[in-house]
């Protein structure tokens, strides 16, 4: 069981599965979103099309087309809305069900983006704790999962997860 902060960017990483940190619609986006689409290609917005959209903290796998990641699991995190609408609760829901997707999967290792602290506004170390808490908490409950990679954007955002795990 091994968990990893790094700075990076996200398409560049041979994992089994990486996180998308989408939006409802799963048809692509700004920020991390985009960049996957990019560098996944138009097939992988074919494949979004057929899923009809995907609910604040739920999880759905697509293959990873033109990345190396062979899987992209999409979820979409909660949009900040001054923390009273469950936006805490709904963070973890997308962590918890990433990994329980990627354990039905049989899939080994992940990576994760800072979900919802981009556009979506989350503030950033609320934000990175509970990311860590979550993961942390099921890496302890799954048998296939073992490895996860936070994949800090920037600076800012890899210290406050170090500032977690420190
Ligand atoms: P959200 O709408 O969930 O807030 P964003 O994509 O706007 O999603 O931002 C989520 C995080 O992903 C931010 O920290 C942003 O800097 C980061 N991010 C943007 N592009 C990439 C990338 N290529 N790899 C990893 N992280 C990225």
């Amino acid at each position: 069981m091994q968990i990893k902060i790094e700075i990076g960017d996200i398409t560049t990483y041979e994992v089994d599965a990486i996180v998308n940190a989408a939006n409802r619609t799963l048809l692509g986006g700004g920020g991390v979103d985009g960049a996957i689409h990019r560098a996944a290609g138009p097939e992988l917005l074919k494949e979004c099309k057929a899923l009809n959209g995907c609910d604040t903290g739920e999880a759905k796998i697509t293959q990873g087309y033109r990345l190396p990641s062979p899987y992209v699991i999409h979820t979409v995190g909660p949009i900040w809305k001054g923390g009273y609408q469950s936006e805490a609760v709904l963070l973890a829901n997308c962590y918890r069900n990433s990994i329980l997707l990627a354990e039905q999967k049989e899939l080994r290792s992940m990576a994760f983006p800072a979900i919802s602290t981009g556009a979506f506004q989350f503030p950033l170390d609320k934000a990175a704790g509970i990311a860590i808490d979550t993961v942390s908490e099921m890496l302890k409950q799954v048998k296939k999962v073992e490895k996860i990679i936070f994949v800090c954007f920037d600076d800012k955002t890899y210290q406050a997860y170090h500032q977690i795990n420190a």
